[in-house]
């Protein structure tokens, strides 16, 4: 039977909404901005039911934190976000409701990590950690072809960062832990240091060095912690000229020879582009089966 799966990329700023097969073709796709929950997600439902219905599976990707324990009441459910509106808003039930087949939800970067470890800069792999470094930090994990959870998912964005000497006096900007990784290095940190998206810093501009230092040091953690065959490093920071082989070059300074890998073989750009999303949430909707 021919698969026809519903994909979500839910995000904070937009749904996208698309329509696979177990072939990894995508074969329609929309975009709807994300509002209110009581909104967005029927738009959404609206969208896929006019693109025919008929759906086996549905695949959610989606911004978090989530609650992903298969055995709870609130399984699915956004938790404590503060983004306006989406604190306990139930994102996969709706979607099991209206197509009545199973829905795979995971965050989008578990989604990605195991999406770019099935076909992209991951592929082949034994274990791969996905980074996105845009308006927020989050990371993912496989590892031994299975994708990391615990009591919850990880939230690799928030680990704690030692501070960069010409960046002490910055207080951070995660609204809850001030200076973590997210505070230092998502893009609203950027602007809210220097005015401008690191890729508008002119090539001289100390942020440069200062960003891809805390990248670094948080490339070290991952690398000491979980020993990532690959470290999959995207988001639109990440496409700033120059960033991707600094982290690396900072990242071998400051390991000084310990770990195994050369950090320029293992810190890797993704390879499934503008796409990963989607294809997240299809690799997470394929495991159902
Ligand atoms: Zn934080």
């Amino acid at each position: 039977m021919d698969e026809k799966i519903a994909l979500i990329e839910a995000g904070g700023t937009k749904f996208i909404v698309g329509v696979g097969d177990a072939s990894r073709r995508i074969h329609a796709r929309t975009r709807i901005d994300t509002t209110r929950p009581e909104e967005t997600i029927p738009a959404a439902i609206d969208w896929l039911r006019a693109q025919g219905g008929g759906y086996t599976a549905v695949g959610i990707a989606s911004f978090g934190p989530l609650d992903l324990d298969p055995a709870s009441a609130t399984w699915g459910h956004i938790t404590r976000t503060a983004k306006p509106h989406w604190s306990d808003a139930d994102v996969a039930g709706p979607f099991a409701r209206a197509f009545d087949c199973p829905v795979a939800i995971d965050t989008d970067v578990n989604g990605a990590a195991l999406a770019e470890w099935t076909w992209g800069a991951g592929e082949g792999a034994n274990s791969a950690l996905y980074l996105t470094v845009g308006t927020g930090v989050g990371g993912g994990a496989v590892v031994g072809g299975r994708l990391i959870h615990g009591l919850s998912h990880p939230e690799m964005g928030h680990i704690r960062m030692p501070r960069h000497p010409d960046d002490a006096g910055f207080d951070g900007h995660c609204p809850f832990h001030g200076d973590c990784l997210e505070g230092l290095a998502a893009g609203p940190s950027i602007i809210a240091r220097w005015g401008a998206s690191l890729s508008d810093l002119p090539g001289g501009h100390p942020g440069h060095e200062i960003i891809a230092w805390y990248l670094a040091q948080a490339a070290l953690s991952f690398q000491a912690i979980l020993s990532p065959s690959r470290m999959i490093f995207g988001g639109g920071v990440m496409e700033t000229q120059g960033l991707l082989d600094r982290v690396r070059a900072r990242t071998a300074e400051a390991g000084a020879g310990y770990f195994v890998g050369d950090p320029a073989e293992v810190i890797v750009a993704p390879a499934l582009g503008h796409d990963a999303g989607l294809l997240g949430a299809l690799a997470l909707a394929l495991r159902l089966s």
